[in-house]
């Protein structure tokens, strides 16, 4: 419906002034708008005229969050060529597949993740430095800096192809949360869409000249909650993006005092942690200026949010949903009302159907029950890369996405996630959600974390074991956990075994590793 045929196209196409796009948090270094479009057309028309890069060509980024990630990002895409990015806590053999797996064929990483890219396909990649200061290491693989890309590329034209809204745009890999992660090819189209979808949803389209909103960039950007959100969405809305590489409290909330950010979205663990040390953060620090924070990428509990509005009165709490498969968020909430409506994930975002179906019958199932949500819009991915059976099952001819997650809407038309469908326990005949287990022990006042997983049982299937982390002096027993969940829920739902940790391990996106967990578990059967 847009008449712009690329991503990058259209979000330069999007009202902004001369104001500053990005800022490193680190260093204070700013991009203004215009720098910000002369930098992504240089690194495209070096890219393409000196390297060689052409549509169709996929480019990894592998590195930490950084002001030049959306650069190289709008930069690959404006040329036709694909994305793909890797979480730079993978291992090189994890890196070598995934390259392998895409067929990457030029790299842009930092000094210090350059060693990661050494084995198999990875090894063979010609890279660009992204860190901007330092001397390029000396390694045959090294083409260039971006520093005398950006110089070289200045005044020059890309090579520009013929991009279609249906040519893929990215190539990112599912977080493998529930199984092997996957290759998500998402158009053009897909990207424009979510872009108009985070713009429209979140209230971000100032009048010509853009918005006063600072946001904070500290979820990854290589996962599609950070690449939507930042390297389109707020971009495309002429927001300013302060940019931090990682996340450490207290780092980010001195980026928040001295930036003025009014905008924050985080995962569900950080918001956890901000109001576990709400005190002392707001002892410290000038908050004033924050006026939202947008939890995605896993659950919200209705417990957690509460917590949080409680030690911040006046930041509203909005939640998006949403997945690798649908380019970013396929419902979310736009005030801090909807937020608080019994841990809801959101009204559906426009342009989308969606159809609760019973995962045993496929028939579809009225409102308020629960069944597999499927979603049809046109954020939609175009299908799992060079994988034909798992796009089969997942997309069907229809075009509708089965989301793995089970879900219900209400009368009203607000999204609620029970859990995701490969995470049910099965004890004897029934189906126990661990999402429900684990929202109940956060009420206990002293549990600070819980994870709930399934334990085998050759009698019973499975049953319901919690890791729990305990506040700092609790003295609570295993006993009383698995009482205080007894008293409260059906008996087949009750937690039958308890073990004490002192964290819980969980993936960039905020979901609780439970491969892990169950791993452990069963290593001391
Ligand atoms: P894999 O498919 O490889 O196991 P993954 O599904 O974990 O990976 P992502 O695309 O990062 O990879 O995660 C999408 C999932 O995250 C959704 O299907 C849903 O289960 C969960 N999720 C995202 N946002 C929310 C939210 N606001 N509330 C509840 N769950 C959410």
């Amino acid at each position: 419906s847009v008449p712009y045929l690329d991503v990058t196209t259209y979000i330069a196409s999007r009202p902004h002034t001369g104001k500053v796009a990005l800022v490193d948090a680190s260093t204070g270094r700013k991009i203004t708008y215009p720098e910000l479009w002369r930098a992504v057309h240089a690194v495209a028309a070096s890219l393409s005229q000196s390297h060689g890069v052409r549509k169709g060509d996929v480019v990894l980024i592998l590195s930490p969050n950084s002001i030049y990630f959306p650069v190289v990002a709008l930069a690959v895409m404006s040329i036709g060529g694909v994305l793909t990015t890797t979480n730079p806590l993978n291992t090189p053999g994890e890196i070598a597949k995934q390259v392998s797996d895409s067929k990457s064929r030029f790299a842009f990483t930092t000094s210090a993740l350059l060693s990661k890219l050494s084995t198999g396909a990875a090894a063979c990649l010609p890279v660009v430095i992204l860190d901007s200061d330092a001397e390029p290491p000396r390694d045959s693989r090294v083409v260039s800096s971006i520093k005398e890309m950006m110089a070289s590329g200045s005044g020059r034209r890309a090579a520009y192809e013929h991009v279609s809204q249906d040519d893929t745009a990215t190539l990112l890999y599912s977080s493998g949360t529930t199984g092997v992660s996957k290759g998500v090819a998402s158009t053009h189209r897909n990207l424009i869409s979510m872009t108009e979808i985070i713009i429209n949803r979140f209230k971000l389209d100032g009048s010509v000249g853009g918005n006063n909103h600072v946001f904070l960039c500290t979820v990854p950007m290589f996962h599609i909650f950070g690449l939507v959100a930042f390297a389109t969405g707020m971009l495309g809305s002429g927001s300013t993006v302060v940019v931090l590489s990682k996340f450490e409290m207290g780092e980010m909330m001195s980026a928040i005092a001295t930036h003025r950010v009014t905008y924050l979205p985080l995962v569900p663990p950080i918001l956890v942690a901000m109001t576990q040390h709400a005190q002392a953060i707001r002892a410290k620090y000038d908050l004033s200026s924050l006026k939202s924070v947008l939890s995605g990428g896993a659950p919200l509990s209705r417990e957690v949010i509460e917590g949080f509005a409680e030690k911040y009165p006046g930041v509203e709490i909005l939640q998006g949903y949403g997945l690798t498969e649908s380019t970013g968020i396929g419902a979310s909430t736009d005030s801090a009302e909807e937020s608080r409506r019994f841990g809801t994930a959101g009204m559906l975002s426009p342009n989308t159907q969606a159809r609760i179906v019973d995962p045993d019958t496929g028939e579809s199932l009225p409102m308020n029950r629960s069944g597999e949500l499927w979603l049809r819009g046109p954020y939609v991915m175009k299908g799992y890369f060079s994988n034909p059976e798992a796009t089969a099952s997942t997309l069907n001819s229809g075009g509708w996405l089965r989301t793995g997650d089970l879900c219900y809407i209400d009368e009203d038309g607000f999204l609620f996630v029970v859990d995701r469908l490969k995470e049910l326990i099965k004890y004897k005949g029934y189906q126990v959600a661990p999402a429900e287990l684990e929202a109940l022990l956060h009420t206990h006042p002293d549990i600070l974390d819980a994870a709930v997983i399934p334990f085998p049982d050759r009698e019973v299937g499975q049953f319901p074991m919690a890791y729990v982390v305990r506040k700092e002096g609790s003295r609570l027993s295993e006993a009383e956990v698995m009482d205080f969940v007894a008293t409260k829920v059906a008996p087949y739902k009750r937690i039958r075994r308890v073990a004490f940790v002192s964290a819980i391990p969980k993936n960039p996106s905020g979901k609780i590793l439970r491969k892990d967990l169950i791993k452990l578990a069963t290593s001391k059967i």
